[in-house]
């Protein structure tokens, strides 16, 4: 793709953004954009960030850490401020501790020992971090935490203090890859009734976020509360596996 066409691209899905949000009576500027650039070169990522996409979501730590330190060698003389790092994909354990050097947020965060994990490392760095608990609402894909009573657990140990360093912001979810509209529809309202609930539960848990919606479904998505979509093919054109 050439550069052009990804701040052609990211000023369309802009567009349709505020659009959806229209549509279904959404504040103006409530949905943020997350630009997934996995698997796409340093250069279209810059080409986002020089049209002025600020939040950037990748799936690969490795990936993510190698594009963000060149990011900040090649801000360092300018200085620009670096954008921010959403982690989307899911997350071994022995990744956490390079995960959290640039990520300002672990939004695929799918199991308990991982939260024990981001608090370790997070405590060792003096630094705070916020996650996303993702939830499986989708039948094939096989990540994220598999009921609202398995977050309600963690949820518990938020309650009780064992994370100090660790800002539960939100949920996250993935649709099913289906043609279905009522399906999508469904996973997307189940995230955010599981939003209403954990709200109502632990009013004092910061749970504000709601990221789901990806290219194919971000519309639909944000007519079901949406708070921040994922969008990478729209942009940045088909990835190359
Ligand atoms: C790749 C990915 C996206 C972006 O998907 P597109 O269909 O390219 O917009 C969003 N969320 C997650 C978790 C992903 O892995």
């Amino acid at each position: 793709m050439s550069e052009s066409t990804v701040a052609e691209n990211l000023r369309s899905v802009l567009s349709q953004i505020r659009d959806a949000e229209k549509k279904s009576e959404r504040p103006e500027n409530s949905v943020k954009l997350c630009a997934v650039s996995k698997f796409h070169p340093l250069e279209s990522l810059v080409e986002a960030f020089d049209a002025g996409q600020m939040l950037f979501g990748e799936n690969r730590v490795q990936e993510a850490c190698e594009k963000f330190s060149a990011l900040e060698k090649m801000f360092s003389q300018k200085n620009k401020e670096l954008p921010c790092l959403h982690i989307i994909g899911s997350l071994q354990s022995n990744k956490v501790k390079k995960a959290i050097e640039y990520a300002s947020c672990i939004q695929s965060v799918d199991r308990e020992s991982l939260l024990a994990e981001i608090e370790k490392q997070c405590a060792k760095m003096d630094k705070k971090i916020e996650i996303f608990f993702e939830l499986h609402t989708g039948e094939e894909s096989k990540s994220g935490y598999e009921s609202i009573d398995s977050i309600r657990k963690s949820a518990d140990n938020f309650m009780k203090g064992l994370y100090p360093h660790i800002i539960p912001a939100g949920l996250m979810t993935m649709a099913p890859f289906v043609d279905d509209e009522k399906i999508i529809r469904n996973s997307f309202s189940t995230l955010r009734m599981c939003k209403e609930k954990l709200n109502s539960e632990y009013p004092s848990l910061p749970i504000n976020e709601l990221s789901m919606g990806m290219s194919g479904d971000f519309g639909i998505a944000i007519e079901e509360g949406s708070t921040i979509v994922r969008v990478g093919t729209a942009i940045f054109g088909q990835r190359n596996y």
